[in-house]
């Protein structure tokens, strides 16, 4: 998955997105290019509650301490990490709570940056989406990927809920904002509206 580190390049200033790292050598890979980039870390944000999100918080938490932000309705696959690590095979520290629940209401500002928030159901129920408006940058998480969308077969994963979302919350935003997935590659509203099969009415002929 992906872990995004967002930062101003003055006031070196930043938050760490989804640390979803499990080896020592991707918890370096971070610390290495926070170190190398003098970057201070102010929050730690998920975009949702899936382990491969989550199963670095702890490290995250201990290594910057600084609050965990997520939204509360994903705390019911929070309380359940454990469980979602035994049914992928893989163990890690128990997640520490977050200390701060956000919601539409909210905004989230550091360096200069403000994050507009949307909630994004579907994918699970708590997920969001990170907007910058002003560089025009939306973090995803696992909501619309390059040419797909987030499975919603997972617990309390909800397919109708998803398209919804994306139709109504991300798709509203112009064409050249660009999207950081949490996985895959990087792309834009505008590619994704026009090629992306669920959204672009493909899907509609056969769902
Ligand atoms: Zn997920």
């Amino acid at each position: 998955m992906n872990c995004y580190i967002y930062w101003d390049e003055n006031t070196k200033d930043g938050v760490i997105i989804d640390p979803g790292v499990y080896e020592d050598f991707e918890k370096n890979e971070i610390l290495n290019y926070i170190k190398a980039n003098g970057i201070n870390i102010k929050l730690i944000l998920n975009t949702h509650g899936h382990i491969d999100h989550i199963m670095g918080n702890d490290w995250a938490k201990k290594t910057f301490d600084v609050p965990l932000l997520m939204h509360k309705d994903d705390m019911p696959l929070f309380d359940k990490a454990m469980d979602q690590g035994a049914m992928f095979g893989v163990s890690f520290p128990e997640p520490p709570n977050p200390d701060k629940f956000i919601d539409e209401s909210d905004e989230i500002k550091f360096a200069g940056t403000t994050f507009k928030i949307l909630h994004t159901p579907g994918h699970s129920p708590g997920s969001v989406c990170f907007v910058d408006e002003k560089e025009k940058v939306i973090f995803g998480g696992d909501v619309v990927f390059k040419g797909s969308i987030g499975r919603t077969d997972l617990w309390l994963g909800d397919m109708g809920v998803l398209l919804n979302s994306i139709k109504n919350k991300v798709l509203r935003y112009d064409d050249d904002y660009i999207i950081y997935p949490g996985h895959m590659e990087e792309t834009t509203i505008g590619e994704e509206r026009e090629n992306n099969p669920f959204l672009n009415g493909e899907y509609d002929k056969f769902a």
